[in-house]
């Protein structure tokens, strides 16, 4: 395929060491992806990583550039590797681009010397925490189940003294679901995060990790707790947030709502554009399908820009969309939605159709919750208003409404709007 129709901008994850990672969290699936490569010693050459930034850089059409490292755990290939993939970058730049780097971490390995360098060379760094102490030691343990929580906390510490850019990456499981204030409060007011992700801990139990089997482990959030996490969350943020902490599901909704581009590519109707490059040059189709029938091919032997817009890859993204039952394409919601990740496609419709996702209830019961505020949001953003003005306009809606209910009577329509009898809704206590 001629580099000419290549996407203009498209997104690489690449794991120097594979899935070898310094901790072992116990609903990661990606500890047993070591099974791929029996025998390799886990570690990036010279050789693939000046090939993969060569090919990365010219491939891509746009001005800027993203390399993003992960894993496993990418700091365990040690900062010369870092040191020396950014004198590839400056070798193979092309005039007028930017270069930027993201890297996922554990964050135990970060020191003074990391900071530096990250710092230096204008990294991003994606911290792995799940919370408070008590929450994140559940499952995010080392080898020997030892808390890693005060580390980790410590290199939050270290990046804010060498002003390190870092965000939240935080797992949703069954855990922490029913702490969504505790988790998030935490991130904002003692963490001091702007950015935070979080993703569903979606677990299918197998010994393979792959996306096999139609059961999840217990460690999985449940689809009403993942919902419930999300609405308590979005709560605490429009009403005092918005504006100055990011949320990647309020700002992937809020692209939604204002019919904007998606913002990820689980809100996308289709995807295919987030590969993942293991240390020997395989490059997967997605994070979540690192697995033979998902492998590309190896940018050793045919060129990346031919792998990544492959039939083989552009079916796998349209079969985000193809696949979707007919119940999610008739749902009120698709257009925020469209079906979520298809790794989480796992149930069935209620009328028998296969690739329902996992997480529908939660997702349903969180597009339903948001829908006003980010209606009003929505057009503030049309009328080229800041979006943070709907916290102002709730709270005067707020506290007309609690004038309102004070002086309601139990058989009147309730003040809110519902329908239902003030004694059935707001008035119940
Ligand atoms: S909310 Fe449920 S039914 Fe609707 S698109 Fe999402 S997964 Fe499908
Ligand atoms: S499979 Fe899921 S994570 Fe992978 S690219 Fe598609 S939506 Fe994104």
């Amino acid at each position: 395929m001629p580099i000419a129709t290549a996407p203009s901008a498209f997104h690489i994850m690449a794991k120097p060491r594979g899935a070898v990672c310094n901790l072992e969290c116990a609903y990661c699936f990606f500890l047993k992806k070591e099974k791929l490569y029996p025998g390799s010693n886990f570690r990036m050459s010279d050789e693939v990583l000046e090939s993969y930034l060569r090919q990365v850089i010219e491939a891509h059409q746009g001005r800027r550039v993203t390399i993003a490292w992960q894993g496993g755990e990418p700091t365990l290939m040690g900062l010369d590797f870092f040191r020396k993939s950014i004198e590839y970058q400056r070798k193979y730049q092309k005039p007028g681009t930017i270069i930027e780097n993201t890297i996922q971490t554990n964050g135990v390995l970060l020191n003074k010397e990391w900071c530096s360098f990250l710092h230096a060379n204008k990294f991003l760094v994606g911290l792995s925490l799940d919370g408070p102490k008590e929450l994140h030691d559940v499952y995010r343990r080392d080898k020997a189940g030892r808390s890693v929580s005060d580390a980790v906390m410590q290199a939050a510490r270290l990046m804010q003294q060498h002003q390190v850019d870092f965000n939240i990456l935080a797992t949703v499981n069954a855990a922490n679901a029913d702490y969504p204030l505790d988790v998030y409060r935490f991130f904002r007011d003692e963490v001091g995060a702007e950015f935070i992700q979080f993703i569903p801990i979606v677990e299918r139990d197998n010994e393979s990790g792959s996306v096999e089997g139609k059961t999840v482990t217990n460690r999985s959030v449940r689809p009403e707790q993942y919902g419930c996490f999300l609405n308590a969350v979005f709560d605490e943020w429009i009403r005092r947030d918005v504006g100055r902490i990011f949320v990647n599901h309020f700002d992937a909704a809020l692209a939604s709502w204002a019919g904007a581009p998606p913002a990820t590519c689980t809100t996308a109707p289709t995807c295919g554009f987030a590969m993942v490059l293991e240390h020997n040059g395989d490059l997967y189709s997605c994070d979540h399908f690192v697995e033979r029938n998902h492998l590309l091919g190896n940018i050793m032997e045919q060129p990346l820009i031919e792998l990544a817009t492959s039939e083989k890859q552009r079916t796998f993204g349209q079969n985000k969309r193809d696949t979707l039952p007919r119940y999610c394409r008739e749902c009120e919601v698709l257009v925020a939605c469209h079906g979520e990740c298809p790794k989480n496609r796992l149930l069935r419709t209620p009328d028998g159709e296969p690739g329902l996702n996992y997480l529908c209830t939660g997702l349903k019961s969180f597009f339903a919750h948001i829908d006003r505020p980010m209606r009003i949001m929505a057009e503030l953003l049309r009328k080229k208003r800041a979006p943070a003005e709907v916290m102002q306009m709730l709270a005067v809606e707020e506290a007309r409404l609690k004038q309102e209910f004070a002086k309601a009577s139990r058989n009147e329509p309730c003040p809110c709007g519902s329908g239902l009898k003030f004694k059935r809704c707001h008035g119940k206590n």
